[in-house]
């Protein structure tokens, strides 16, 4: 962190600003508190049922033993890409191969027609095979299983079934929500003779959460950081009373994604600010992933357009003066990596910075406003990993976890600098640790949606094998 004293004559207006920025982005150790024992009981709450936060089964009923094998086709639908894998599952526990190929999810796909989206899905998925494959194997091959990473909010009363329950990270997709997604899937497989067929329909954090713990048992947890936020963790069916007209056994586990980006959609706890009530207001789901709009990576470059908008409007304040910032008007303009390269700049300069508003926005900025620029990129990107830490710190309470590893994946975690270590420093105030080493650590996680989906899968067709489906 930058003192605000430490900057380059930075004018008395400026300074202002970056004071007021400072007070309404930081997030104390007592409201991290505050944050999570809400938080807490906002996930109890959801497994009983009538919570904000979702807390969906997910039909995972366990862990993998580590004599899962074969071969099975991933799909993974995120946020911003599109991978098809194939994972090869090895006799020897915790070893797999994997290949993939990625694919650009365009851009007006995620707010276009249903048909669109599933018919560009299933062409991914016929040129890889194509690719990957001889014709003439195709047609002696029995149909290769897919887990199918769809990493949206999904009611399931099976796991080769799922209900769309709304679209986030900024899809709008018509017709698709209230929607079993799984028959639209397979009518698009069908129409091109695709020798595939769905076994599991999965959430990332789930998968996650399995791929983890197939190579580290001790991790309970798996989360994503990425264009959007969410973890699931095992329950004891016991635990979950919305599931009791299921009869399972009260000690079975079964893996609970919970969907918390849908935390304090009742914005009770969370240190909202001017410009996270735009984002949601300006976004396709007013009202919805509240925690999310604050913390993940498809809105990290937006909040900081905004309040750079918002200073330049500024009477009070120079700022950005004389300057043609119509492109910086435009929404969206901005992605997180924006923010990740001006962190990432030497201080004493920040030459980068200066490139980046000049190509990119066409903005000549001055020492002072680069300066007030870096601020904000900080002080977005510690709200973002402090915030985030407070999703474990709840599970980990709610379930009495004291030690653990955490999975987690994703853009941001995986490549906004600082980060892993922002987040770490709050997790130990939240939970008040004061031992040298961190009892429950997160940690980067195996690939989910490839290898967790296609264990998932595996393990799904066991346990139709053994009839305990
Ligand atoms: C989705 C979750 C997903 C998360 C991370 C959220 O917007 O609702 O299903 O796990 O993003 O990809
Ligand atoms: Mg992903």
């Amino acid at each position: 962190t930058t003192a605000v004293g430490s900057m380059s004559d930075v004018p008395q207006d400026l300074l202002a600003q970056i004071k007021k920025l400072e007070e309404i982005f930081s997030v104390d150790k007592a409201k991290l508190k505050e944050i999570t024992a809400h938080f807490v009981k906002e996930l109890e709450k959801g497994n009983v049922e009538g919570g904000s936060i979702p807390m969906n089964p997910t039909w995972v009923m366990g862990y993998p033993d580590g004599n899962e094998t074969g071969t099975y086709l991933a799909l993974d639908m995120g946020g911003t890409n599109l991978r098809v894998c194939e994972v090869i599952l090895s006799e020897t526990r915790g070893e797999y191969d994997i290949i993939q190929s990625k694919y650009r999810m365009p851009e007006d796909l995620k707010t276009g027609e249903s048909d669109d989206m599933w018919e560009y899905i299933a062409d991914c998925i016929q040129q890889f095979i194509e690719y990957h494959h001889e014709v003439e194997d195709l047609e002696k091959i029995d149909k290769i299983p897919i887990g199918f990473t769809f990493s949206f909010p999904a009611t399931q009363d099976y796991i080769d079934h799922g209900i769309l329950q709304r679209w986030t990270k900024g899809f709008d997709i018509k017709g698709v929500e209230g929607k079993d997604v799984v028959p639209l899937f397979e009518a698009a497989l069908a129409k091109r003779k695709l020798p595939v067929k769905l076994s599991a329909l999965i959430n990332d954090t789930t998968g996650t959460l399995i791929a983890s713990s197939y190579t580290d048992p001790t991790m309970k947890i798996g989360c994503i950081f990425g264009t959007g936020t969410n973890a699931a963790y095992m329950e004891n069916c016991g635990s979950v009373p919305k599931i009791a007209e299921h009869n399972l056994p009260a000690d079975m586990p079964i893996a609970i994604n919970c969907e918390y980006g849908a935390f304090d959609n009742e914005h009770k706890v969370l240190p909202r600010t001017q410009y996270d009530v735009i984002v949601d207001d300006d976004s396709p789901r007013p009202g919805q992933q509240a925690f999310e709009k604050m913390i993940a990576g498809l809105y990290l470059g937006e909040l900081f357009r905004l309040v750079l908008v918002d200073i330049h409007d500024n009477k009070n304040c120079s700022f950005f003066a004389g300057q043609d910032i119509s492109k910086l008007r435009k929404a969206y303009t901005l992605d997180a990596s924006f923010l990740s390269d001006i962190e990432t700049d030497p201080f004493e300069n920040l030459q980068e910075t200066g490139d980046m508003l000049k190509q990119e926005l066409g903005i000549t900025a001055t020492k002072p406003e680069l300066e007030l620029c870096r601020r904000l990129a900080e002080l977005i990107g510690t709200r973002s990993a402090r915030l985030s830490a407070c999703g474990p710190a709840a599970i980990c309470t709610k379930k009495d976890i004291k030690t653990c590893h955490v999975g987690a994946d994703g853009s941001v975690f995986n490549k906004y600098p600082h980060f892993k270590a922002r987040g770490a420093v709050a997790l130990r105030e939240i939970l008040d640790w004061t031992e040298p080493k961190d009892p429950i650590s997160i940690v980067g996680a195996e690939d989910g949606s490839g290898v967790g989906a296609a264990l998932i899968a595996a393990l799904t067709i066991k346990r139709i094998k053994a009839g305990n489906l």
